[in-house]
């Protein structure tokens, strides 16, 4: 039996271009800036993912303005976390997965 490693890092990012409740501070232009996310994140074969860096910015298309968030602020003030759920926590949820199968494994071959 073969095993190939693979694992790495990976950069991603999104642009959210309904970001509510914004104005541009540059421009004043009302509904024009995006939430641009810019993160990176380490992984073992795609789905052990945990996050390693993310980066939240306001960017006016029509002004070029561009502001660093607070990235808790900035998830509040969207509703929800823009990044996806398997590369903020997909290592945790394989661990507890793994755990959760040896327990079972065990659990039936208990004698
Ligand atoms: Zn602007």
């Amino acid at each position: 039996m073969s095993f190939i490693f693979v694992g790495g890092w990976a950069k991603r990012e999104l642009d959210i271009v309904a970001f509510p409740n914004s104005d541009c501070p540059s421009c004043k232009s009302l509904g024009q800036p995006h939430l641009r996310v810019s993160y990176t994140y380490n992984h073992f074969y795609h789905v052990m993912c945990w996050l390693d860096n993310q980066r939240f910015f306001l960017y006016c298309d029509k002004c070029a303005y561009s502001e660093e968030l607070d990235p808790n602020k900035a998830i509040a003030a969207y509703g929800e976390d823009p990044i996806p759920f398997i590369h903020r926590y997909g290592l945790l949820v394989s661990i507890v997965l793994l755990i959760a199968s040896i327990i079972i494994f065990f659990s039936f071959n208990v004698k």
